[in-house]
């Protein structure tokens, strides 16, 4: 008999208990915006920046309505101009390139290594090429590049890092948390992530003068000390009148349903390494599949896994995404030709600039990718790679198939 997976890839945990609670207070009592407290409380929003701000060692703190406002606001608050380079990673998903544009920049894009970050040779090339005075850089399914390199990298060559953490929540580079290696870093609290609040997210940074500029744009009005991890009122002097207001803010209901997932990160970090190491396990060394390494300094969450097909023709590739599909695993392929769902390439972002990366064609071509909810167990893990392994040796050791699409992932 064929064995089938029958769990859901889209299915996350529910809300813990006391969220829920938290949240039920907040909409009974009715004061849902940030700045709408009773004498002497402390808003929901407050203080989850405060608890946030300390899980990561981060001085400041502002929770924000997504991920992708985040950066865009991080972009704005550090006077990107308009029309401005903004070198980034090639892959990444739709929100980053977005969230440039949206502040006025230019994506420059920088090619993908088959480990999955960030190509040194390409960035330092396109940094003096361009001159850009910042990098968006995004660890884009968890894969941290050498930080320490990076960061002596961009140094020397004057560009301001932005770190988009949105899959690296709880990961760090040699101890060190992620996001606490760039000049500001942004996280998000979409369904997908590493905490759910639907939608959501975060920028932190130590620099107050920086941080400052981002709580007047995300929409504090002149209510900016009712944040507990903002810099004091003295950042705010010169720029209080100048910066405009975009309002971006963090409402109290979702603060209140974020801040007892903090307090579990850790342990759902444990549990997706876990299901992480047993897909892999049952995926080592198949023939025609290579693994992502993962180096001994990063600490990364297993919230998704990828691996690579080098060399399977298109129709070879999809067939075998027909097949896993079949057998209930969703596969998600990033060298489709045409963007399906969240997944898309950068080519297919034209409202950034035409450009070409042969070496990120050639490794997206061949790149699959599929989330691990914590709602599966390792066993499950364990079907999944055994389906994964056997539709792979028989349809990469078969004949060369025809006229074959892939089918379409949420
Ligand atoms: C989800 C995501 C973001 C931000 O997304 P939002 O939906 O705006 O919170 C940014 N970068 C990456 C790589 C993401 O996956």
């Amino acid at each position: 008999m064929t064995e089938v997976f029958t769990g859901s890839f889209t299915q996350q945990e529910p809300i813990p208990e006391e969220g829920i609670a938290a949240a039920l207070a907040v909409l009974r009592h009715g004061r849902l915006h940030r700045y709408n407290t009773a004498p002497g409380e402390v808003a929901e929003t407050a203080l989850l920046e405060e608890e946030f701000a300390a899980l990561t060692g981060a001085k400041y703190c502002l929770a924000v309505a997504s991920g992708g406002y985040a950066m865009g606001c991080a972009l704005r608050a550090l006077d990107l101009q308009a029309g401005e380079a903004v070198l980034t990673n090639a892959f990444t998903l739709a929100p980053v390139p977005g969230a440039i544009a949206a502040a006025g920049g230019r994506a420059i894009f920088i090619e993908v290594t088959e480990d999955l970050v960030i190509d040194f040779a390409d960035l330092e090339a396109k940094a003096r090429s361009t001159g850009a005075r910042f990098l968006m850089l995004s660890h884009m399914r968890g894969h941290l590049c050498d930080m320490t390199a990076l960061m002596a990298l961009c140094d020397a060559l004057g560009v301001t890092v932005i770190e988009d953490c949105a899959h690296t929540m709880g990961a760090a580079w040699n101890g060190v948390a992620s996001g606490r290696h760039g000049a500001i870093a942004c996280y998000s609290m979409q369904t997908y992530k590493h905490i759910n609040a639907g939608e959501g997210g975060f920028l932190i940074s130590d620099d107050p003068a920086l941080m400052a500029r981002a709580v007047l744009l995300s929409g504090s009005y002149m209510l900016y000390a009712k944040h507990r991890a903002a810099p004091p009122p003295e950042a705010f002097e010169g720029v209080r009148m100048v910066m405009p207001n975009v309002s971006g803010r963090m409402d109290n209901l979702r603060a209140a349903i974020l801040r007892p997932q903090l307090k579990v990160l850790g342990e759902r970090v444990a549990r997706w390494d876990a299901l992480y190491r047993r897909l892999e396990a049952g995926l080592t060394a198949t023939p025609g599949v290579a693994l992502v390494p993962r180096p001994a300094a990063e600490s990364f969450v297993g919230s998704s896994f990828q691996f690579r097909l080098p060399d399977w023709s298109p129709a070879r590739t999809a067939l075998f995404l027909q097949r896993c599909v079949a057998r209930g695993v969703e596969l998600k392929w990033f060298g489709a030709a045409e963007p399906v769902a969240f997944t898309s390439r950068y080519d297919h972002w034209h409202y950034a600039e035409p450009q070409s990366l042969p070496q990120t064609d050639r490794i997206l071509a061949g790149l699959i990718d599929l989330r691990l909810p914590l709602t599966f167990t390792p066993q499950d893990c364990e079907i999944i790679a055994r389906i994964i392994r056997a539709e792979a040796l028989s349809v990469g050791q078969g004949p060369e198939p025809e006229g074959v699409w892939a089918p379409a992932i949420q």
